[in-house]
């Protein structure tokens, strides 16, 4: 229970690794407010939750990330329903990509920037506010990947958000720190959520096999690290990226 009290909001709430996030936090003793564009899914969630004996401990919001109103709002139901905000986890996201010279700008650029980029601004924005008016410090947690630091195939623009999340984690770091609030992205790996399992099988073997386990990561395996980081268990961690990638990244150097 080392968020008993602590109230949070987790955009992409609804699937794959928030979804996992949301059951992990309501065990650890939290409220969760699931944000996210997929309101049917994110209200079956609150279902699931229920029928674990969490009833009340979720709340499902319809939100667009790539909207700042719609984040503000997520923020404003946590403290309506649980009366406070501890923790934000700013996960929504949307991946794929063309080859960069196919790019139609306003097809294959924007769309993803606005929403896995300009919605994790919006959310450190958003709860950034509510922790400096509650007066009570806070946590923002927010979902980088192995792509925000490499170069990848088919990835030009999703690289760009995920680095910008790293960047903005270090300047929310830094300037909100006086708050009392820390920031923290993640790099996850290969996640065995809807947003991989489009691919062919092929394709999801050889991305286990780039990972030391030689499988793809579990999204509770991912929830379990993020339930960390947002406890007090995590103080001095801060700024900085914690990566949850089961050693991708060394292996891409053992290649090297
Ligand atoms: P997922 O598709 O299972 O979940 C994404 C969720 O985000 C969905 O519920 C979807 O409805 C929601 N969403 C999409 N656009 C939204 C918007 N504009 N506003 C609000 N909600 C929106 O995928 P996942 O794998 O759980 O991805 C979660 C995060 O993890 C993403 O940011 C993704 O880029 C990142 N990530 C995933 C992997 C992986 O291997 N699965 C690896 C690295 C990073």
């Amino acid at each position: 229970m080392r968020l008993e009290g602590k109230v949070a909001v987790i955009t992409g709430g609804a699937s794959g690794i928030g979804q996992a996030t949301v059951l992990k936090f309501v065990r650890e003793g939290a409220k969760v407010v699931i944000a996210d564009m997929n309101l049917a899914q994110a209200e079956e969630v609150v279902a699931q939750v229920d029928a674990l004996g969490f009833e009340g401990s979720t709340t499902a919001v319809r939100t667009d990330v790539s909207v700042y109103a719609d984040v503000e709002a997520a923020v404003a139901r946590a403290v309506e329903v649980y009366g406070r905000l501890d923790v934000i986890f700013n996960n929504a996201g949307i991946a794929g990509g063309k080859p960069l010279l196919d790019h139609d700008p306003a097809v294959d650029y924007a769309p993803m920037i606005r929403v896995d980029q300009d919605g994790v601004y919006y959310g450190i924005l958003a709860a950034g506010r509510q922790f400096r008016d509650q007066g009570t410090g806070g946590v923002i947690i927010s979902t980088s990947s192995i792509y925000g630091e490499q170069a990848a195939e088919l990835s030009f623009t999703y690289s760009a958000a995920k680095a910008a999340v790293i960047s903005f984690t270090r300047s929310a770091a830094y300037e909100l720190a006086e708050f009392g609030i820390r920031a923290v992205a993640i790099t996850p790996g290969r996640v065995g959520t809807p947003i991989i399992n489009q691919f062919s099988e092929d394709l999801k073997s050889t991305f286990a096999s780039e990972q030391l386990r030689n499988k793809m990561t579990a999204p509770e395996e991912i929830a379990n690290v993020v339930a960390f980081l947002a406890s007090d268990e995590s103080n001095v961690i801060n700024g900085t990226v914690v990566h949850v990638d089961d050693g991708y990244s060394v292996f891409k150097q053992r290649l090297d």
